[in-house]
């Protein structure tokens, strides 16, 4: 079993293989690397998630 870093990360995504999927486009993100995910949903589905405890800051 794979560890779940975070239960509410993974409200948006499915795990797929090795992977974790988004739920919302299908893109893969290797799901070992929890901070990529929350970019993730943070730079494409920001409308949809809110950010409460994961300050990610994402350098434009
Ligand atoms: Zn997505």
């Amino acid at each position: 079993m794979a560890p779940r870093a975070d239960p509410e990360l993974w409200r948006h995504f499915v795990e797929d293989d090795k992977d974790a999927k988004c739920r919302y486009c299908g893109a893969k993100i290797k799901k070992a690397v929890t901070s990529n995910m929350w970019r993730h949903l943070q730079r494409f589905h920001h409308s949809c998630v809110v950010f409460k405890k994961h300050n990610i800051r994402t350098s434009k």
